[in-house]
């Protein structure tokens, strides 16, 4: 009977410790299902934060696409296109919202080109092309720059319309070819008729150096209007790449040479000035050669023109590394460290006053420029006020 007490006493202790431990175990398992419950809805609220915050981002990108009055193409790594603004579809048809190939799409070769070189080379390019945009019956050809740039696992090309730009330009240049084109016949007659009259006996006393000036002027128009077409030369030539590359032919550069600097030797003699020349024989480019010949003169003219008397110049063309240098040395005045980066520039020059002693035009070393980049090459200057000055070509081999 005692035992059947304790056992029963025994019983009822278990049962309570079993009970306490099941209130304490189903009130932590209570505690957790509620700080999961406060985690899940805290990861949900930061998740449809999130979501909405990409939708207003990728509506404001849309926007920024849907206004811009650039056009825009995305194509992946096989140059099939997955965006196009309205403005690209605009010039492109509505063709070109659908996933088809780029050429397709935009029908240019040139444009497929670029991508491709873009995907091949990883870095970005810039270009200026011609292609057909536009509907069935309102299809023109119109300019783009085009800049197109690699993004992950594709590239991105932005296309601005410089049809306008392009146009004004063409009238700006045909405008200067024609203007220095009509007056070179009335400075002929100037110079021709100063020149018959300073000439003869008859013209003396204060009408003689009236005549002088007349004459020297009418030699300086002389050398604008023709410096002004040798550039609207270039800046054609340079337009039209395709022509150009038809007059460059692979060469020795020693004959260039020569030639330019025997055509500088009346006027280096005049100041006791002497030429030297230096050029490896088999030194070959690709060049265009009455261009270089041109820019030398340009350069050993100057050489000649900024340099005191019984000075010497030279005039030489050697490899470096991947491209060729010509390069025209001096002894002469210099150009003050100020000046040297706009020295290239159209009509500028140091010193106007003895520029107009000594007829230049400012155009000189800006056709100079030009020549360098009908080569995709650069000039460049190194010079030092009292000491002299070395002009350099840099064009590719
Ligand atoms: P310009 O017809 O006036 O010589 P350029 O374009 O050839 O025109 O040269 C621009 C200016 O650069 C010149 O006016 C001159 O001030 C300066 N310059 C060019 N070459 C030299 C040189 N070799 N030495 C000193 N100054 C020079």
């Amino acid at each position: 009977m005692v035992l059947l007490v304790i056992l029963a006493f025994l019983l009822i202790i278990a049962l309570l410790l079993l009970l306490g431990l099941y209130r304490a175990k189903t009130k932590a398992s209570r505690s957790l299902v509620l700080s999961l419950k406060a985690e899940l809805e805290g990861m949900v609220a930061e998740l449809s934060r999130r979501a909405e915050q990409a939708e207003a981002e990728s509506r404001r990108i849309n926007a920024i696409l849907n206004g811009m009055s650039e056009a825009v193409l995305a194509v992946d790594s096989k140059l099939i296109l997955y965006l196009a603004n309205p403005r690209a579809q605009s010039l492109f048809g509505p063709g070109s919202a659908e996933k088809i190939s780029l050429l397709a799409a935009t029908r240019s070769t040139e444009l497929e080109n670029i991508a491709r070189r873009v995907l091949a080379e990883g870095r970005s390019l810039e270009v200026e092309l011609s292609l057909w945009a536009g509907f069935a019956h309102t299809r023109t050809e119109q300019r783009f720059q085009a800049f197109a740039a690699p993004i992950p696992a594709g590239v991105v090309i932005v296309m601005e319309d410089i049809t306008r730009l392009a146009k004004l330009e063409q009238v700006r240049k045909d405008f200067i070819a024609n203007v220095s084109h009509e007056l070179r016949t009335p400075i002929q007659l100037i110079k021709g008729y100063s020149e018959t009259m300073l000439d003869s006996p008859d013209t003396m006393g204060p009408y003689r150096r009236c005549m002088e000036v007349i004459y020297k002027n009418a030699l300086t128009m002389e050398n604008l209007t023709n410096d002004l077409l040798v550039l609207s030369n270039l800046e054609n030539a340079g337009n039209d790449r395709l022509d150009l590359s038809g007059m460059m032919e692979e060469q020795a550069l020693a004959p260039l040479i020569t030639e330019a600097a025997l055509s500088v030797e009346p006027q280096a003699k005049k100041k006791n000035i002497t030429v030297h020349i230096s050029c490896p024989a088999d030194l070959k480019a690709t060049v265009h050669g009455s261009f270089i010949i041109q820019a030398l003169i340009n350069l050993l003219e100057n050489g000649v023109k900024y340099s005191p008397k019984k000075t010497a110049l030279w005039v030489s063309a050697y490899s470096e590394h991947d491209h060729v240098v010509l390069a025209v040395k001096d002894e002469g005045m210099g150009i003050p460290p100020e000046h040297l980066e706009r020295i290239f520039e159209r009509f500028y020059r140091v010193d106007r006053a003895h520029n107009r002693e000594t007829g230049g035009t400012g155009l000189g070393l800006s056709i100079v420029r030009h020549i360098a980049l009908i080569h995709n090459g650069t000039t460049e200057v190194e010079s030092h006020a009292g000491e002299g000055s070395v002009f350099r070509i840099k064009i590719a081999r």
